[in-house]
């Protein structure tokens, strides 16, 4: 079953790097995708397989129903390209002014197609389904995954695996960690409104510049003396406005920053802190205020069985040379909704082609993958799949 897989998909890797760049070309923006739906929900019609079109949005579900009985277990790969003008001189470059797929999603749909088709031949021996996610909008909160999920993708869904291929990490390496793997990404801002006046009569005036700066500093007590320091935490104030000739006091002022914890309580009391810290030192600078907290993406946190049965099937799949733990990272996915319903894991395909001079990082205008990075990633996932259908079974 794996070896005729890894066949099927062998022979199926030019279509896939077709697919991929013919996507890389034509990029639609986070809930503005229609043609790239449109073109993957017929790719799997033409397969055969039951398709759902406008799943919570611009998705796209899929199932392929194996001949026998056993688990359901859902693929997922997004869509959604950014607003970034490609600066690669390519044959495939980006058709589309100021879009650009910077981020691999392209290649998680050429993943999947590419899955699918390989695993629609198998289709008599299947023990059990295969639901593949295609997932818009996960470059920009609140995303696609959780309209999604409320629209019923992971209805009768077993187990739930991902990958997201990494162009800064080598080609042939599979990343994987167990627990909390990337992080809950929130957001904040606070309007001060303090009383403008003249720089040489401060005590006619109520200074929004001194009270935010003490609002950036207080911030800081947060981290540093309120949370355990085995855990982990960030509160970064990323901008402070009060533009004001230079004898002038600022009559109001605007900073904004972001939060990114794992844990939901140590979010929460941040949250709380945040709200206190403002509250307090306004009420003592005697300035009115604005506080609004924006929760983003919750954090991603891997099944530890699932994350270990796919590492155990990573190993010897051909094209991977080493499978690693990964250390958890500050960025957000909304992956992390698919896990807070059923059991899985999320993985990294490294994307990176040792002839590279320079990184080409993610959401970076020059940003690439080697595509036989596609190949690797598929016959890790599609191995994973049979053999979780395989093991359940028993
Ligand atoms: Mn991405």
């Amino acid at each position: 079953m794996i070896e005729q897989l890894f066949e099927r998909l062998d022979s199926l890797y030019d279509e896939m790097i077709d697919i991929r760049r013919y996507l890389h070309e034509n990029p639609e923006l986070s809930f503005e995708e229609v043609h790239t739906p449109d073109y993957i929900a017929s790719f799997h019609e033409n397969l055969g397989h039951e398709v759902q079109r406008s799943v919570g949005g611009n998705g796209v579900v899929s199932v392929l129903k194996g001949n026998k009985s056993g688990p359901k277990v859902a693929l997922r790969a997004d869509f959604d390209a950014l607003a970034i003008q490609e600066a690669n001189q390519v044959a495939y470059k980006s058709k589309v002014d100021g879009v650009m797929h910077a981020c691999g999603h392209d290649g998680h749909t050429a993943i999947l197609l590419g899955l699918a088709k390989a695993l629609n031949k198998q289709q008599e021996s299947l023990k059990g389904s295969v639901v593949f996610i295609h997932q818009h909008a996960e470059e920009k909160v609140p995303g696609g995954a959780k309209p999604m999920i409320e629209a019923g993708c992971l209805e009768g869904v077993d187990v739930i695996f991902g990958t997201h291929l990494k162009s800064d990490f080598p080609l042939g390496m599979i990343r994987y960690c167990s627990g909390p793997f990337m992080a809950a990404a929130d957001s904040f801002q606070v309007n001060i409104k303090g009383k403008g006046g003249h720089g040489a009569r401060p005590h006619q005036a109520k200074d929004s510049i001194l009270i935010g700066s003490e609002i950036v500093s207080n911030l800081q007590k947060i981290v540093s003396r309120g949370i355990d320091p085995l855990d982990n935490a960030v509160v970064s104030v990323g901008s402070f406005e009060a533009k004001n000739p230079f004898n002038v006091i600022a009559d109001s002022a605007v900073l904004s920053g972001t939060v990114r914890t794992f844990d939901e309580k140590i979010r929460d009391y941040i949250e709380n802190e945040i709200e206190q810290i403002v509250r307090g030192t306004c009420i003592a600078g005697g300035v009115n205020y604005e506080l609004t907290y924006d929760r983003g993406y919750p954090a991603l946190i891997n099944h530890a069985e699932e994350t270990m049965f796919l590492a155990e099937n990573a190993q010897d799949v051909p094209g991977v040379e080493e499978v690693v733990e990964a250390k958890p990272m500050m960025g957000g996915e909304d992956y992390a909704y698919y896990l807070q319903h059923v059991k899985g894991t999320y993985i990294n395909t490294g994307a990176e082609n040792p002839k590279w001079e320079d990184k080409k990082y993610h959401h970076h205008p020059k940003f690439d993958i080697d595509e036989r990075a596609l190949l690797i990633a598929a016959k890790v996932l599609g191995k994973t799949v049979l053999n979780y259908m395989k093991s359940y079974s028993q």
